[in-house]
């Protein structure tokens, strides 16, 4: 056997395939955010024009993509950069700024491919708890140190889908040292519709220490193709692009994103479907005597601590996949209705869980 050193064991579970699929395909998928609607007829079209071309390529610097993602967001050119998802995109920087050794810090819990993106660059990871189910950033600030290289903020946070407000934000960023990348992972911001919502696009305008990293795998509803970007100074940005295995985004991928560009109107009004229905989900569980954050992603959390485990068998049972974090919570995706409503019929049938 070959010495394999590098081989982090923080993969989280879910990305080995571990009980997300219903050998009937029958199973309501609530269990990844992903959106639950198909690609448009006119992201169809684009992406079966780019599969014909499939023996070519891809461009190799995305440049159709980026310039209409500078154009997209107002920013220039070379402040974006585009990889295969934000997470490995988060991964890229990570290897382009961690020395061995170097502290990353992030909220816990949150998205967890972080602990295993950290191990991957050979970095420490640094986990600040969650205060009740919001970032704690005062602790995240206390715990800065000279190795500090990275923070990342996961706005709205995955699992508990709560939001940092402005405010807090701009204060927060205020007091973090310039050398220390702050890095705003905002994959489900479209679903965060508050007056209060940073948009951390405005944010890194005036600080050269922010970056932004959005995805279409969410509200874009592209989570197959692979398509995640950050903006930010544009050395932070050619960072990332450096550390971009060549052609690691498909032209499938690039033209699928390119034609949801194009189409974003009728995207955001999916997502505002999908904003519904988390309201109803919401509103009927807090009904029945459940505690439920107040959530701006497109899913829910249910802090059901030791019985999380036991609620998550219960709904595969009913062929509900959702994401059961042992010991802690349970995470439901918002799906379409009839999904939703056959979580619900599960939830339904315990007691009341507050
Ligand atoms: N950030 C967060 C907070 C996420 O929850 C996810 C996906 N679950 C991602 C990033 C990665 O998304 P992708 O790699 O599909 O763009």
């Amino acid at each position: 056997m070959p010495h394999l050193p590098r081989v982090p064991d923080s993969k989280p579970a879910y990305t080995l395939g571990k009980g997300t699929a219903s050998p009937l395909g029958r199973t309501h998928q609530l269990s990844s955010n992903e959106s639950p609607y198909g690609p448009l007829p006119s992201v169809t079209e684009a992406i079966q024009a780019a599969g014909l071309e499939a023996n070519r390529y891809p461009e190799p610097g995305c440049v159709r993509l980026t310039e209409a993602l500078s154009r997209r967001h107002g920013v220039p050119y070379d402040h974006v950069a585009l990889g295969p998802g934000s997470a490995t995109v988060t991964q890229q920087l990570l290897n382009a700024i961690c020395e061995p050794g170097d502290e990353v810090i992030y909220p816990w819990r949150s998205f967890d491919a972080y602990p295993m993106l950290a191990d991957v660059a050979r970095a420490v990871s640094v986990r600040v708890p969650l205060m009740g189910d919001d970032h704690d950033l005062d602790g995240m600030l206390t715990a800065i140190t000279p190795s500090t290289r990275l923070v990342i903020v996961c706005n709205p946070n995955n699992p508990t889908g709560t939001v940092t407000r402005r405010a807090e934000l701009t204060a927060f960023l205020d007091d973090v040292p310039e050398n220390v990348l702050v890095v705003l992972d905002e994959a489900y911001r479209e679903y965060a519709q508050g007056a209060d919502f940073p948009d951390g696009v405005e944010l890194y305008r005036d600080r050269p220490n922010v970056a932004v990293l959005r995805t279409f795998s969410k509200a874009y509803g592209l989570a197959g193709l692979r398509v995640g970007y950050l903006i930010g100074h544009p050395e932070v940005a050619s960072a990332v692009c450096g550390t971009m295995v060549p052609y690691a985004v498909s032209a499938i991928a690039q033209a699928g994103a390119l034609a949801s560009l194009a189409a974003e109107d009728e995207l955001m009004a999916r997502v505002d479907e999908v904003v519904k229905e988390r309201t109803r989900v919401r509103e009927t569980l807090i009904s029945w005597g459940w505690a439920v954050p107040d959530a701006e992603a497109n899913f829910l959390w249910l802090r059901l601590g030791e019985r999380s485990r036991a609620f998550g068998e219960l709904c595969a049972r009913a062929e509900v996949a959702v994401r059961a974090f042992d010991g802690e919570g349970v995470r439901v995706t918002i799906g379409e209705p009839a999904a939703n409503d056959a979580f619900l019929t599960v939830a339904a049938t315990v007691d009341t869980w507050s």
